[in-house]
């Protein structure tokens, strides 16, 4: 119960007596402090004598609050007062100085920390100079920024000079004295090399503050690390150069392509159309067909290396990892290729690294063939006279020294590892140094003074290269310019000798074709190249070897040499093809044994040449044993 009022309170809270009158003081007291205010005048009133004091806010007539001490003293017991005596303080305004007082350093300290978290989360370092003392005070970042400690910095302007990168370092440091000088602020960006090597590149930011006559006075900034938004620049404009060059590549490989496939196709069709005159002599016919062939075969090589290409981007190219003797295919490719590079007046041998016995190795043969083939078809392109010479020879590496294997096939895994290192030399123009690479890239031709003379797609090498690592080798060239090239190409190697003994090996063959009776043969083969290796692969077992050209000849000669034991018959031969000349022979001789020379892989190819009448087949590239096998099949005592 307040019995006694000052009139201080309309003074202090403009309330009048009347507007008070019956209601308890306590509505006067701000929500917030009620709890607090109630709970000190309850505690007052248990004990008597006591005396305390206590803030709340009241409520005044305008609704504004006014902030009141309130020291109270408990009375009861006075036999003169029996109450509660109050004394009543306006502390409003030491409450607002308070408040703002906290409200300030809230304020410094929220900003301290936004300034810590902002450095923090864009990792800079932040320095300041005092330029006319020379003194430099880092942060904690500065010194990761230069990798350098606290103990080892030199306390002023020499701080951040001695880590500049060398080409760096006099224009940064002009630089800062231009801003220094200037006053302008300095914005720039360096390399720091750091104690340990390691480079980075910093972007640097700079306020310079000045004495009133003009003198630099101070220097404050940041530092950031700028190293990964570079390098992420670099990447950018390396990929963009790789996009343009690969247009450019694609564009340039277009119109080669054009040209390549152009060529021969304006022969076939040109010569076509010449065909069709009435009136040719049978010469000039013969004429005009071959050089339809011709075209159609460059044409084919095109396709073939268009495809092999393709296969090689998309990953679909397989490899088909058998055993094959690779001296077998060295002799095949010398026989093949004697006669063109004779016709240049070039000499071609070639050399084998493991005797018969040992080389026998576990490859995907038709690419070594369409590799070796590629490697010696360029050299006798690329060479106007000398020599060309392939051949290759067994070395060991170790495994701190491996060979990454891409395909199927594996190196030994015992430490050591042999590799067939194989090579075609040639003493002829020569690819200049810059652009040794670059002849392995798809589309890549080196500019040839004589290019209309030397046609060719800028596909091989590329083609080959991708076999080789297939294969698990690697390819790579030697080369001068008006000297010559070498190509080198690997292989795994793991000895595995042939079931014969190496003595008997080279008489196991002859031995076998003394068996047979000496034959008759005939060869019907357009492909000179071929005709001139089953000539070598048969001349042992036959008495007499007749040849055809074309299909009609075939049947001709059969017709004619009633007596003929055995027909090597080539599927596709101008004119009549072998499939139509076996089906006519057949209806003159029963007899006689037709071995089909498909082209490998068409698998239809031996379905039809049974049809036709075929006794049995071979697939072309043809190897010399398999052939002995079918001689022995139809012709062993
Ligand atoms: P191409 O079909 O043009 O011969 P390649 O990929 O086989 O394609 O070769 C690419 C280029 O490398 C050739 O155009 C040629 O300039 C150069 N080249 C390849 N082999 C030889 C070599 N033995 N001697 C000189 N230059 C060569």
């Amino acid at each position: 119960r307040s019995r006694y009022k000052s009139s201080n309170i309309e003074k202090w809270f403009g309330w009048k007596p009347e507007d008070v009158l019956g209601s308890s003081t306590w509505n006067l007291v701000h929500p917030d402090d009620l709890d607090e205010a109630q709970q000190f005048v309850g505690n007052l009133m248990n004990e008597t004598g006591l005396v305390g004091t206590t803030e709340c806010r009241y409520l005044c007539k305008d609704g504004s609050y006014k902030w009141i001490e309130i020291t109270m003293m408990n009375l009861i017991n006075d036999p003169d007062i029996q109450g509660i005596l109050g004394n009543y303080h306006d502390i409003t305004e030491r409450k607002q100085a308070e408040q703002e007082l906290t409200t300030a350093k809230d304020n410094a300290q929220q900003s301290e920390t936004r300034l810590k978290l902002a450095t923090f989360a864009g990792s800079l370092g932040i320095w300041d100079w005092n330029v006319k003392d020379n003194v430099m005070i880092w942060d904690d970042r500065m010194f990761e920024l230069y990798g350098i400690t606290k103990d080892t910095f030199p306390n002023n302007n020499d701080a951040w000079t001695n880590g500049l990168h060398p080409d760096d370092k006099q224009r940064a440091i002009d630089e800062c004295y231009a801003s220094l000088n200037s006053g302008n602020n300095f914005d720039t960006s360096f390399r720091v090399v750091h104690p340990n090597g390691k480079i980075i590149h910093l972007k640097a930011d700079a306020l310079v503050f000045k004495e009133p006559d003009g003198k630099p006075l101070r220097m404050i900034g940041i530092n950031r690390d700028i190293t990964e938004s570079i390098y992420a620049e670099e990447q950018l404009v390396i990929a963009k150069e790789h996009a343009e060059q690969s247009d450019r590549l694609k564009s340039a490989f277009l119109a080669n392509m054009s040209h390549e496939i152009r060529t021969p196709m304006n022969g076939i069709l040109g010569f076509a159309e010449l065909l069709k005159e009435p009136g040719l002599s049978g010469k000039q016919q013969q004429h005009y067909i071959s050089v339809i062939e011709k075209s159609g075969a460059r044409m084919l090589n095109i396709i073939n290396d268009i495809v092999d290409i393709s296969k090689i981007e998309a990953g679909l190219m397989t490899v088909d990892i058998r055993e094959s003797n690779i001296n077998e295919q060295m002799e095949y490719i010398a026989t093949f290729f004697k006669p063109e590079a004779e016709k240049k007046g070039i000499e071609l041998s070639y050399r084998t690294g493991l005797p018969e016995h040992k080389a026998t190795i576990k490859t995907d043969r038709e690419k070594v063939f369409a590799i070796l083939t590629n490697l010696v078809k360029n050299a006798i392109k690329y060479t106007n006279k000398g020599s060309i010479e392939f051949g290759y020879n067994l070395v060991e590496t170790y495994e701190d020294n491996p060979v990454e294997t891409h395909g199927r096939a594996s190196l030994p895994s015992d430490g050591r590892a042999s590799l067939l290192e194989f090579y075609v030399r040639d003493t002829g123009i020569g690819i200049p140094k810059d652009r040794q690479e670059a002849i392995f890239e798809r589309f890549i031709q080196v500019e040839n003074v004589d290019k209309m003379a030397r046609q060719g797609a800028g596909l091989g090498l590329a083609i080959s290269k991708a076999f080789v690592e297939m294969l698990g080798g690697r390819m790579r060239i030697e080369s001068e310019v008006g000297k010559g090239s070498t190509v080198y190409f690997t292989l795994p190697y793991s000895a595995k000798p042939d079931k014969k003994e190496p003595n008997q090996i080279d008489t196991f063959m002859d031995e076998v074709l003394q068996q047979f009776k000496k034959l008759i043969v005939l060869i019907a083969e357009d492909d000179e190249y071929s005709e001139l290796f089953l000539e070598l692969v048969v001349k042992k077992i036959s008495k007499k070897i007749i040849k055809a050209k074309t299909g009609f000849e075939a049947v001709e000669a059969c017709r004619k040499h009633t007596d003929i034991d055995l027909v090597l018959m080539d599927v596709q031969m101008p004119l009549m093809d072998g499939y139509e000349a076996t089906r006519q022979i057949r209806q003159i001789n029963k007899d006689v044994v037709i071995i089909a020379q498909t082209a490998f892989g068409l698998s239809g190819d031996k379905e039809k040449a049974l049809m036709a009448g075929c006794n049995d087949y071979i697939s072309k590239p043809i190897q010399r044993e398999k052939l002995v096998n079918l001689m022995q099949k139809f012709f062993e005592n």
